[in-house]
């Protein structure tokens, strides 16, 4: 780097504009994002053909691929054939910048260190939470978390975090030891009582990355806090559906887990994440 380059970079984080890049980073590759959760389960090609409208075939315009902006000006629909855009697009990159930013002021702002291990928190923190995304839209489509994303992220991340030195060698690899251990023996017991699929091994390949990337004292946060808003969310969708279907049986109906353990992992990142319990025992007033 150039010896201009540090101050520079240093004024611009610490500045409004820093906020604002982060924001707009995050929008722009909840965009990236929005085609691998189309593509990868087709297992097409991630980098060709440009986008293109899944109706008309048409080339889209990078005008018109602006994140969000793109959506509200075309009013949700194709310029060519007037198809309707899935809402799924613009909220995966709103979903997407509010996460980056909020890793910003979480890793950027909040934090101690110099500036270069600030923005390593900020990069490598900033994929995870996309690759959480990215599975959680995939598995709420498909109630799939494809091995083609999660055992190539365990491996990078695995790196990634050697990079970061924020979890001990040993409690990555037990994290992803009992992550998917765990899932694994609920799945065989769950068959062997009922002789029915449950949780799917998917989940369990999801806690493994969300351990080695957080370590094991990540999964009980985890599990807790996705078991809750799962059956906060889940118990009054599935009511709202038996109410509207008298005849749907509700033990047959699949609810994918996956976005609510990749919710649990990522509040567990934003709020708790490297903070010692004296730490947290501030934020909690009376303890
Ligand atoms: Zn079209």
């Amino acid at each position: 780097m150039p010896p201009d380059a540090l101050p520079f970079l240093e004024w611009f984080v610490r500045s409004p504009w820093g906020l604002t890049f982060a924001l707009l980073w995050g929008a722009l590759w909840g965009s990236f994002a929005n085609v691998c959760i189309y593509r990868l389960p087709k297992g097409q090609s991630l980098l060709r053909p440009s986008s293109r409208c899944p109706s008309c075939h048409a080339p889209v315009a990078w005008f018109d691929n602006i994140p969000v902006l793109g959506f509200v000006l075309l009013r949700g629909r194709c310029r060519r054939c007037r198809a309707k855009i899935g809402w799924r697009y613009p909220l995966v990159e709103l979903l997407s910048a509010g996460l980056t930013a909020a890793l910003f002021v979480r890793f950027v702002d909040g934090n101690q260190d110099s500036l270069p291990t600030q923005l390593a928190h900020f990069v490598v923190y900033g994929h995870f939470a996309l690759v959480l995304l990215v599975l959680s839209a995939i598995d709420l489509e498909h109630l799939l978390l494809p091995d083609r994303v999660t055992l190539p992220s365990t491996l990078v991340f695995f790196g990634a975090g050697r990079l970061l030195s924020d979890v001990r060698l040993a409690d990555a690899l037990i994290g992803a030891l009992i992550g998917y251990g765990v899932i694994w023996l609920i799945s065989e017991a769950y068959y062997r009582l009922t002789g029915r699929e449950g949780l799917g091994l998917g989940d369990g390949k999801l806690l493994a990355l969300v351990g080695i990337m957080l370590g094991w004292q990540a999964l009980p946060w985890t599990v807790c806090l996705g078991s809750v808003l799962g059956s906060l969310i889940a118990i009054p969708w599935l009511w709202l559906r038996k109410r509207r279907d008298k005849s749907e049986t509700l033990r047959h109906i699949a609810v994918p887990f996956g976005p609510f353990l990749a919710l649990g992992a990522l509040l567990y990142l934003l709020f708790l994440h490297g903070r010692s319990l004296d730490e947290l025992a501030r934020y909690m007033p009376g303890l």
